[in-house]
């Protein structure tokens, strides 16, 4: 059983997305048909972000012939749903998990790339001067209760010491007043 609607996964129906709305139209000479020329130095299948970002750096960055074949229409799949998050730890994993399954090592190069993910998106963006309506530099995450404020005070720590993220706890009191919910939160700011 999916848990999505069939259209989610049918490139020949793809549903519109905010994104789509709200972006400017494709460049006037936007070659986006198959013009019959098949030999390239690089093809790429899938006109998601990945593709898009690939393709755009190997022409731009490394002057590659670059081909990008896609099913559907461009960012027609996850990409075009995305919620517009750009944040840290993409997993369901608690940090303690993450170096305790992976070893402190990798757990940091993991973080770290996560850190470079965030800071490169919002310079591309600045660079191409794509409006995306960035919010804040850094994340508020809230205890939804006041018994899950110590594992929040345990994530600072982990975060300061380990990972070197610049992470502090607010008391439940202030978050109540900015944001009229319980708990306390702690909040960090990548790479700072
Ligand atoms: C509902 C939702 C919300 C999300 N929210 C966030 C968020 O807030 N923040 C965040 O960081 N991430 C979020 N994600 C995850 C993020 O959107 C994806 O990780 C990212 O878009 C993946 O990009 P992609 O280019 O790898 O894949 P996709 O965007 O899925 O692109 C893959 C493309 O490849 C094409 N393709 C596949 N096979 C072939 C083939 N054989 N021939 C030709 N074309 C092919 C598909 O048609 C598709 O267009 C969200 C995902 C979903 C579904």
């Amino acid at each position: 059983m999916s848990w999505y609607h069939a259209t989610m996964y049918d490139a020949g129906r793809p549903a519109g997305s905010l994104w789509e709305e709200t972006a400017p139209a494709l460049a006037d000479g936007a070659d986006l048909g198959p013009n019959g020329d098949d030999v390239c130095d690089i093809a790429i299948i899938g006109g998601g972000f990945t593709g898009l970002s690939c393709a755009l750096h190997l022409a731009r960055d490394f002057g590659a012939d670059v081909r990008l074949l896609e099913a559907g229409p461009l960012g027609w799949g996850a990409s075009g749903r995305n919620g517009g998050f750009c944040i840290l730890q993409p997993t369901g994993l608690s940090y303690d998990s993450m170096i305790s399954r992976y070893g402190e090592a990798e757990a940091k190069r993991f973080v770290a790339s996560q850190v470079e993910a965030t800071r490169f998106v919002r310079a591309f963006a600045e660079d191409e001067k794509i409006d995306i309506e960035p919010q804040g530099e850094g994340e508020l995450h809230v205890a939804h209760a006041p018994s899950r404020y110590a594992g929040l005070a345990h994530e600072r720590d982990v975060l300061n010491r380990t990972f070197g993220i610049a992470a502090r706890l607010i008391p439940s009191s202030k978050v109540q007043e900015q944001r009229s919910c319980g708990g306390g939160a702690e909040q960090w700011v990548p790479g700072s």
